[in-house]
């Protein structure tokens, strides 16, 4: 199961993941490489909100021994905290954003309800 990654829903270009470093925004944009169009996670503000939560729950976990680190001047305890902090809270943000909804970033520049309306007339008898 892919877990990261998503398709383009314009078009269906597989295999394409948001950037780690991004993750952590709520709508992290990616350019699709199949037809150019910026693309952009959707998730619910309930799902955003919960992973919010969680990594707070992880900054809490991650704290007492990163102030006792800093104390005890335990240089790479403090980076590998660090380290695992950050990916405690990036991977599943990437998680997140790839199994939401992908939307694409601005509206269709084609997109018309003018011209909607006159295919909706052609099918009229
Ligand atoms: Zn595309």
């Amino acid at each position: 199961m892919r877990l990261f990654t998503f398709a383009c829903p314009m078009c269906a270009a597989d295999r394409q993941r948001l950037s780690i470093l991004s993750a952590l925004a709520r709508r992290p944009k990616k350019l699709c490489r199949g037809c150019g169009i910026v693309l952009r996670s959707h998730p619910s503000i309930g799902v955003y909100l919960l992973f919010l939560l969680y990594t707070q729950f992880i900054g809490l976990i991650a704290g007492l021994p990163l102030i006792w680190a800093y104390m005890e001047q335990q240089w790479m305890a403090m980076a590998a905290l660090w380290i695992a902090a950050l990916l405690l809270c990036h991977v599943p943000a990437m998680a997140m954003h790839a199994r939401g909804t992908i939307c694409r970033d601005k509206v269709d520049p084609d997109r018309s309800y003018v011209r909607a309306k006159k295919q909706a007339s052609t099918h009229d008898p």
